[in-house]
């Protein structure tokens, strides 16, 4: 990852999006109130369901597409494929949501992308 860009390997580590330094999570997926290496105010992360859609189409096409392999090679009982398939959901779904979350918001904090306000008068 020593090549990603800055704010890719950052974000993929959980680390603070402008210093690097500072831890970005409290607990599984809930954000600390500030960097407490730089001083970032963290109240500008708002990944909303971001991560968890990405993490959704992936792990699931993942799973589904090694279900049906699986049963079409094989054709294994339905207790089988429950005791394959519910722990690779698990891993699939819940290993990459702190990262992908982390990178979400060091994205975020890149491209300085907030939600949409109504313009004032004279922006336009
Ligand atoms: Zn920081």
């Amino acid at each position: 990852m020593a090549d990603a860009p800055l704010p890719i390997a950052r974000g993929l580590r959980g680390r603070c999006p402008r210093c690097g330094e500072g831890k970005l999570f409290q607990g599984f997926l809930g954000l600390r109130p500030r960097c407490e290496h730089c001083g970032l105010d963290f109240a500008f992360a708002d990944a909303g369901d971001g991560p968890a859609v990405f993490v959704i189409l992936l792990g699931g096409a993942i799973v589904v597409f090694a279900a049906l392999l699986t049963e079409v090679v094989y054709q294994p009982p339905y207790w089988l494929h429950a005791a394959l398939w519910l722990p690779l959901v698990l891993l699939v779904t819940l290993a990459p949501l702190r990262p992908i979350k982390g990178l979400m918001i060091a994205l975020q904090y890149h491209h300085k992308a907030a939600e949409g306000r109504p313009a004032h008068r004279g922006d336009e």
